[in-house]
């Protein structure tokens, strides 16, 4: 017997052919990537700074060293494979029920997992340009530069396509996402605290009445939310939409 609310879903989804997925930092932790955020005793001691000060527009011109000294052993999971999560999102868009995924993520695990339509708000490790010149540079080849990655061709620094603080989300994929949302028939939401922004304020694009929430903990927005499912994210779509055994 499937649990009440879970059931809800599972005919929600049944019934659509036009759900969109907004997911966060939760969506890539059964995956063994953990929130950059996260502040733990290891990272007292290896860091002067807090995460978000590390991963500044200004602290990556001023000390780009430390900056990839946090950046590669905090951000970069190169070994990471998707989970449920991101299988059941790659399953429902092929059957032709979702249309888009749309991630605050950096990990390509989407892609990996199968899923074709991603808007990644906050860019990916996957993709990394040479700041003088332009050429790109995949993931293996920045973690194989000792501390700051430079460019083979003319020695210029290589940047990761990663959104940092203080620097503004990419307004063609904002837009992007804006009207899936605002199309939607179906929004799911999870793995976000949805307190971090764009996350707050793309939910309110939504105008449909099957807004739901997935999350291990409560959020600000259970309230507006129709239907609240507490749980992990990829065991909660592992069970509705890949058939798993549920808990
Ligand atoms: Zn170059």
């Amino acid at each position: 017997m499937m649990d009440e609310k879970l059931q809800k879903l599972s005919d929600w989804i049944k019934e659509s052919d036009n759900i969109v997925f907004f997911g966060g930092a939760g969506v890539s932790t059964e995956s063994g990537i953990p929130d950059f955020r996260s502040v733990d005793g290891l990272y007292n001691q290896e860091y002067k700074y807090p995460p978000e000060t590390i991963i500044s527009h200004s602290f990556y011109h001023k000390n780009p060293k430390e900056f990839y000294r946090f950046y590669k052993n905090r951000m970069i999971f190169a070994n990471a494979k998707p989970n449920d999560a991101h299988l059941a999102l790659a399953k429902l868009e092929a059957m032709g029920k979702l249309r888009a995924v749309i991630t605050q993520n950096i990990d390509g695990l989407h892609q990996m997992a199968g899923s074709r339509e991603v808007l990644e708000l906050h860019g990916s490790v996957h993709r990394n340009y040479c700041t003088h010149c332009g050429k790109f540079f995949d993931l293996t080849y920045v973690e194989n530069c000792e501390d700051v990655p430079h460019c083979d061709d003319c020695g210029g620094i290589v940047k990761p396509d990663v959104v940092l603080y203080e620097e503004g989300l990419d307004q063609t994929i904002l837009s992007k996402a804006i009207r899936y949302i605002s199309k939607a028939d179906i929004l799911i939401i999870g793995g976000t605290s949805l307190v971090v922004y764009p996350a707050a304020g793309l939910i309110d694009y939504y105008r449909g009445n099957k807004l739901v929430l997935i999350n291990k903990d409560s959020t600000s927005r259970d309230s507006q939310a129709n239907l609240v499912i507490n749980g992990n994210i990829g065991e909660v779509l592992g069970e509705i939409v890949l058939g798993r055994e549920g808990k």
